[in-house]
């Protein structure tokens, strides 16, 4: 008898326990979903300026863009910086910094090595 009033009062116990759980899988269900709404509103107002990028620079850029993008790890474009490419961190031999200080301020100029498109700036030592 002792022992199913133990038996008994271990169950009240357990039920308790799993009304707790079950109480705090809710809370964190309703936390995961209200993070992911954000994430998702977030993910929309960011993609809402990619049309004027895409009709700033063209859809022959955006489209090379997007096809190195594809097979570089995500980063399709990368500043030159002291005579190094940003993406594969090479240093440009003389024969490429020639080309790329002969390219035209709005030709396309990619790196030999990763294939990335080449950003000229003030720093890449042109
Ligand atoms: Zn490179």
């Amino acid at each position: 008898m002792e022992r199913a009033e133990s038996l008994g009062a271990r169950v009240t116990e357990l039920e308790s326990r799993r009304a707790e759980l079950v109480q705090r899988l809710e809370t964190l269900e309703a936390e995961r979903d209200a993070a992911l709404a954000e994430l998702e509103a977030e993910a929309v107002k960011v993609g809402s300026g990619r049309a004027d990028i895409v009709a700033g620079v063209g859809e022959d850029l955006a489209a090379l863009y997007e096809k190195i993008r594809a097979s570089s790890s995500g980063m399709a474009a990368a500043e030159i910086r002291q005579r190094r490419c940003g993406g594969c961190r090479l240093e440009l031999n003389n024969v490429d910094l020639d080309r790329i200080r002969r390219a035209a301020q709005d030709e396309v100029v990619r790196c030999e090595e990763c294939r990335r498109i080449m950003i000229r700036t003030g720093e890449s030592g042109l």
